[in-house]
């Protein structure tokens, strides 16, 4: 009954800390910045290491609340995921992301590889081949410059759902790429029954490439066995000369990182490929 309820309310309220009450808040605020449609994508360039050609980008997602500084993601995609909004938002990334790859083709840039990132939620939850196939017709999108990027740990939580969604993917010609490579659990190894194109090394081993033997170390072992295995390899993160340098040495074959450029709105991504053309 009612008296009971609001004991409820009052127990639950008096259980709420600091901390829970802002989860709460930051809950309701994504929620409405999707509504009010408070997102918007970056792209940062995805560079050609041999001829510094920009040969693709990755959509990054950014929120700017109304009358507020621009969100990063660090802050409130954890949250996303945490409430299961990251599904929503990152159908909104997706379908963004794709008309954007369309929209530069039809200004008659050369095509561009665009690579979006998908939640462990989105990709093992929710019927990702299914939706991208529609999004595919909806857009327009190319489907052989569209990339998805995923971590190691959604492939190493349910290998089997992957492996078949991976598979309708890999079937539509839609290209995927293993994220932050290097931080999960897996070996390059297990990762052989996987329909994978690339391999992103995470930034976290290049930022001390030049200095800690033990990273250029692993960066050079990761860049060898995916030769081995052909997947392409991409250094996130490359902030240095010295860094591009020992990748080029090395053999990478692309990179991202501020070195070339941060991530910028998607004028600036146009602007680049024009001078570029
Ligand atoms: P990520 O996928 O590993 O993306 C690369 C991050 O490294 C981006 O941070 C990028 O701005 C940053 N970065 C690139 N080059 C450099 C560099 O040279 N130095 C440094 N210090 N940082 C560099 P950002 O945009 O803040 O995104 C953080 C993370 O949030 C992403 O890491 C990704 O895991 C997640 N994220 C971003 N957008 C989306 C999205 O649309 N969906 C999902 N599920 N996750 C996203
Ligand atoms: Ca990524
Ligand atoms: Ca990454
Ligand atoms: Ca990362």
């Amino acid at each position: 009954s009612k008296g009971q309820g609001g004991n409820h309310y009052s127990f639950y309220t008096a259980e709420m800390g600091a901390q829970a009450y802002e989860h709460l808040r930051m809950e309701g605020a994504l929620q409405r910045a999707l509504q009010r449609q408070e997102f918007l994508l970056h792209y940062q360039p995805v560079v050609d290491i041999g001829s510094g050609v920009v040969t693709g980008v990755e959509a990054l997602l950014r929120w700017q609340p109304l009358d507020r500084e621009m969100v990063s993601p660090a802050e409130f995609i954890p949250l996303a995921e945490e409430t299961g909004l990251i599904v929503p938002i990152g159908d909104w990334v997706l379908a963004t992301a794709m008309r954007q790859q369309k929209a530069w083709v039809d200004a008659g840039l050369p095509p561009v590889r665009v690579s979006v990132n998908l939640s462990a939620r989105q990709f093992l939850g929710q019927d990702v081949a299914q939706r991208v196939g529609v999004l595919l017709k909806e857009t327009g999108c190319d489907p052989a410059f569209l990339t998805l990027e995923i971590t190691e740990s959604v492939l190493m939580e349910n290998p089997v759902a992957a492996t078949e969604t991976m598979g309708r993917l890999a079937a539509m010609g839609v290209q995927l790429a293993i994220d932050d490579f290097g931080t999960g659990y897996s070996s390059l190894a297990s990762l052989k029954r996987f329909p994978i194109h690339s391999l992103k090394i995470d930034r976290s081993f290049v930022m001390d490439l030049t200095q800690d033997a033990d990273d250029a170390a692993i960066v050079n072992a990761v860049i060898a066995l995916a030769h081995s295995m052909k997947l392409n390899v991409i250094a996130e993160g490359v902030e240095t000369q010295e860094q591009l340098a020992f990748l080029q040495q090395h053999g990478c074959d692309q990179m991202q990182g501020y070195c070339f450029s941060r991530p910028v709105a998607p004028q600036g991504i146009e602007a680049m490929l024009r001078r570029e053309a």
